[in-house]
């Protein structure tokens, strides 16, 4: 046997960086490809994708036949029986609702629709949500209601290379993904200029002209700073503002009151450094304002997502050339994943499950009567907060919540609480180590599906090679699931025919997928939404005529900034702030498996003189305290850290779960819990351990 090519995607974030696997009787090894996002290039976890396809995965499905035995090998009809059998039982006992569906922003577009559709259609329950919640939704709803339409970029990655200043907003992109630094190093070769605002210095902003250094949490109050001085500069573009967009007198009046130095006393930035970013902004000729989960996870982030979208839009930016708002999503398929029906209150193509003209397109769709389908039911976060309760079997896919999710702990503790848990994974997370039925699922290079990238390119994972014997697709589970508990039609486990009713699904809706087809997808190199009719170009840049509004028009949102809803007191007197490394990805439940990127301990990054304050040597055990519970962490002593804040990445389990930390308080527009602030002391264990650390 030879060697076969196959053009596919990298399996981790939403860059989708295209990439080639060379498959020979030695395994898969992984090549660059050339794609508009990556030319070629890849990051560590790319580079290395391919090891789990052997590694430490799932190969056979497990079933817990006694309540307190261990998981044993089982057939996957047996699998099936066993999955059947309890969400059969809770629901003749509890109702419909009480058997809960739990996604994630990683599964195919084929995967998040029939996932959605297998909840509302064959279990019929309205208790379904994603970990998408936990990501990007701040910026999701502040741009529904800024511009009528939610799409990451509304523009293509490339662009960023062609435009006059780029503002990051706590975002890390040359640790989380490197590829798209090649983007911001042709714009600052060409002359363009680079402002980063972040708690912390990072690669990224370490680079930049401008490095904004504020306290976690208070990016609204610098975007209405910036709004202020932009408006005493004349630097609003009038013209735009009257033409394009409503309400700017409102913002207007509430940004009066966001002078320089009232900023400062409450974001901990300098007036003349605003200033300084003020006038950058004033006298680019061309300029994108980029958020990302540093500024939007927050209880309050879709006001400051809002915050920013209102500076962009006074600017004049959204629809320009080479300019406008965006937000870079961070999971794989985190942008299609928020389209297609995985969400609580949403059905496919961006529809809402609220509103009966929606309900009734779709009814049609699915060949079931409007009545027939659930009412909108709670986010992620109350979902799980029901566990046990409310919800008592929960069918988890592609998602490892007792780490990823906020109040970790007590995520876990429901979860041990239910009648069942059934859980669909590649690998043994420690979500389905709880489970009494686990579906061992394909991995990327093992099947074929669409994906929709962060600029709102729909793209084509191709397969690559043949999955174990006993692993199934996803796709099939939920097929043959269904089909056990009734609904034998409706749900084929071909990606390809699935896709085909998710594009008449979203015909007409606001993610329009319905002229996109996997041989455009080929021929082009992905199209973006939306995409009405087959000979429609798709729409790479948005907004250049109008918005997707009513009335045509960009609405400003009249917010005030607000804070984290816990501060830093006595008690607990830092504030902490979470993220990504280079190495990981998510709750890092399959790049803590590869043995290339295992050289990292979970680290807290502290300032060099809370260190020495707290007599804390660089590479001995810390443990954090919240109100919530406590971790431990290496010390890693750090001058890129503000002296009143630490930070943990947040993809570990067990005793360096950064999520037994943070502050689950809901943004109450996004459901988004309160992950990039909360207050915290540092301690020193009365034998601390000493770490090495390698460079994973
Ligand atoms: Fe994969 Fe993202 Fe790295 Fe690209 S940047 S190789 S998509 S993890």
């Amino acid at each position: 046997m030879g060697k076969t090519v196959t053009a596919t995607h990298c399996p981790y974030c939403s860059l989708q960086c295209g990439m080639e696997l060379v498959a020979s009787p030695a395994g898969i090894q992984v090549r660059g490809r050339d794609f508009p996002v990556n030319n070629g290039g890849l990051c560590k976890k790319g580079w290395t994708a391919a090891d789990l396809l052997r590694g430490d995965r799932l190969t056979t499905p497990l079933v817990r036949w006694q309540r307190d035995g261990p998981l044993r090998p089982a057939s996957f009809p047996a699998a099936i029986d066993a999955a059947a059998t309890r969400i059969r039982a809770t629901q003749q006992k509890y109702g419909r609702n009480a058997v809960g569906v739990f996604g994630g922003g990683g599964l195919t577009n084929e995967k998040c629709y029939l996932l959605g559709k297998f909840a509302r259609v064959a279990l019929r329950t309205k208790n379904i949500d994603y970990n998408g919640r936990f990501c990007m939704s701040s910026a999701a709803a502040a741009a529904q209601r800024a511009f009528g339409v939610d799409r990451g970029l509304p523009f293509p990655l490339a662009d960023i290379a062609e435009t006059g200043l780029v503002v990051l907003v706590g975002s890390n992109v040359a640790e989380t993904m490197p590829p798209a630094m090649q983007w911001l190093a042709r714009q600052r070769a060409a002359g363009g200029e680079l402002i980063v605002i972040d708690p912390r210095r990072t690669a990224t902003a370490e680079g930049a002209d401008l490095h904004l250094q504020p306290v976690p949490g208070t990016d609204l109050a610098l975007a209405a700073g910036l709004l202020h001085l932009l408006v005493a500069d004349g630097g609003v573009d009038d013209d735009f503002v009257a033409a394009r967009t409503t309400g700017f007198g409102e913002v207007r009046r509430l940004a009066a009151a966001w002078w320089p130095e009232r900023v400062e006393r409450v974001s901990g930035v300098a007036a003349g450094r605003l200033r300084e970013a003020a006038r950058r902004l004033r006298e680019a000729p061309t300029a994108m304002i980029l958020t990302a989960r540093g500024a939007e996870q927050h209880s309050h982030g879709t006001d400051t997502a809002s915050g920013w979208i209102n500076l962009a839009l006074a600017r004049g930016l959204p629809g320009r050339a080479y300019s406008g708002y965006g937000t870079l999503t961070g999971q794989g398929n985190g942008q299609g994943g928020r389209e297609h029906g995985q969400k609580s209150d949403q059905l496919p193509g961006y529809r809402r499950l609220a509103d009966p003209a929606h309900r009734a397109h779709m009814a049609a769709v699915w060949g079931i009567e409007p009545g027939d389908l659930p009412e909108p039911g709670p986010s992620a976060y109350e979902l799980l907060g029901a566990l046990g309760s409310d919800v008592q079997t929960l069918l988890v896919a592609g998602s490892n919540p007792v780490v990823s999710a906020p109040r970790a702990a007590r995520v876990e503790a429901g979860l041990r609480a239910l009648n069942s848990l059934i859980v669909c994974d590649v690998v043994l997370s420690e979500t389905a180590a709880l489970a009494d039925v686990v579906f061992p699922v394909t991995q990327w290079a093992e099947e074929s599906g669409t994906m929709t990238n962060l600029e709102g390119r729909v793209l084509l994972r191709r397969r690559a090679t043949a999955p174990p014997p006993r692993v199934r697709t996803d796709l099939t589970v939920l097929s043959t699931l269904a089909g056990r508990l009734g609904v034998a039609r409706g749900f084929p486990d071909d990606p390809r025919e699935v896709f085909d009713e998710l594009r008449a699904a979203s015909a007409g809706g606001v993610a329009d997928y319905s002229g996109i087809t996997w041989e455009r997808i080929e021929a082009e190199d992905g199209v973006f939404w939306p995409c009405p009719a087959p000979d429609h170009p798709g729409t790479p840049r948005m907004f250049a005529d109008d918005f997707p509004t009513p009335d045509g028009r960009a609405r400003f949102q009249p917010v005030e900034p607000a804070f984290p809803a816990e501060q830093p007191d006595d008690a607990y007197p830092l504030w902490l702030t979470t993220g990504r490394l280079p190495g990981q990805y998510q709750s890092g439940a399959q790049t803590r498996r590869i043995s290339r990127l295992c050289g990292r301990v979970p680290r807290v990054e502290v300032h060099p003189s809370l260190a020495a304050a707290l007599a804390l040597a660089h590479g001995e055990t810390a443990r954090i305290v919240s109100r919530r519970g406590s971790a431990e962490f290496a010390v890693s002593v750090s001058d890129a850290i503000r002296a009143d804040t630490v930070f943990v990445p947040f993809h570990w389990g067990g005793t360096a779960r950064a999520n037994s930390l943070t502050d689950p308080a809901l943004d109450p527009t996004s459901g988004m819990p309160g992950f990039k602030a909360c207050a915290v002391r540092l301690e020193k264990p009365e034998k601390p351990e000493k770490y090495e650390e390698g460079t994973g």
